[in-house]
């Protein structure tokens, strides 16, 4: 599933080719997505220029003359930037075309979203509510810690949960949990606020190494096939069970909370 390092690379990887571009054509092949691509999508963009591309939390959001466009990758959704002549492969549902170049949004299991939106984005329903950006300003270990008050969750699914922080995946989460020695199944409201500095500060590092891996890969939304901007990052201790710590070399145990795995070192996650 792309995680919000995948979609900021996208964001990065797109926003050059398409800024100040004007929309030629939208074609749209599957219009059962998420939620159904509306059929008078193509009439409204053509003709509207893209200002601006960003982020909030998953969602891509291109700000043009008249709204904006919410694109969501779902669990297997990619964008591309590809001659408007490649022909399309089965599951490419959408093209939004700028005169040569084609923006390519392709995705196998349609859990992809594309929106059109008239208010600002960040009123609309689905970005209303978030918690804020983990690599933002807003976001910090005295943040947490407020939030994190008599609540009895376990920490991963605390730091999961995008009413509290957006964008902290389950692979990030169990990487962040090991760097801060915070053990996946401790309550939320029974860290101090010293370890929850800790805690995000080892969020912000995980993502932010995953997005700089990320850019590496960046010239890959040129590239005719294979997905944009996704990376393996070396992982530490998610989907290590019975490898040696890296830290203490005890085995990892995995343990699975919120019907998420979660892998963890009992000597060295407290
Ligand atoms: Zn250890």
């Amino acid at each position: 599933m792309p995680e919000l390092p995948e979609v900021e690379t996208t964001c990065r990887g797109i926003a050059p080719f398409v800024t100040g571009k004007v929309i030629s054509e939208v074609i749209v092949r599957e219009h059962r997505m998420r939620q159904p691509i509306p059929p008078q999508l193509p009439r409204i963009l053509t003709g509207q220029s893209v200002y601006a591309v960003t982020r909030r939390a998953k969602y891509l959001l291109l700000q043009m003359d008249h709204g904006h466009l919410l694109l969501h990758l779902g669990m297997s959704g990619s964008l591309r930037i590809i001659d408007k002549e490649t022909p399309p492969q089965r599951h490419d549902h959408v093209d939004i075309v700028f005169d040569e170049i084609a923006l390519r949004l392709r995705d196998p299991r349609r859990f992809g979203m594309v929106l059109w939106m008239e208010i600002p984005p960040l009123q609309h329903p689905l970005l209303r509510k978030l918690g804020p950006e983990p690599l933002g300003d807003d976001f910090s270990g005295e943040y947490l810690y407020r939030k994190s008050i008599r609540r009895s969750v376990a920490i991963k699914q605390f730091i999961m949960n995008s009413h509290i922080v957006v964008g902290v995946g389950n692979i990030y989460a169990s990487e962040a949990l090991f760097r801060a020695g915070i053990r996946p199944t401790r309550a939320a409201g029974r860290i101090s606020e010293k370890r929850y500095v800790r805690l995000a500060e080892a969020i912000r590092s995980v993502l932010d190494e995953a997005i700089r891996q990320g850019g590496t890969t960046l010239r890959d939304f040129q590239q005719q096939d294979g997905r944009p901007g996704y990376f393996a990052q070396q992982l530490e201790v998610y989907g290590r069970q019975g490898e040696p710590c890296p830290a203490c070399g005890s085995p990892i145990k995995a343990v699975t909370i919120g019907q998420r795995s979660s892998f963890f070192c009992t000597k060295c996650q407290r």
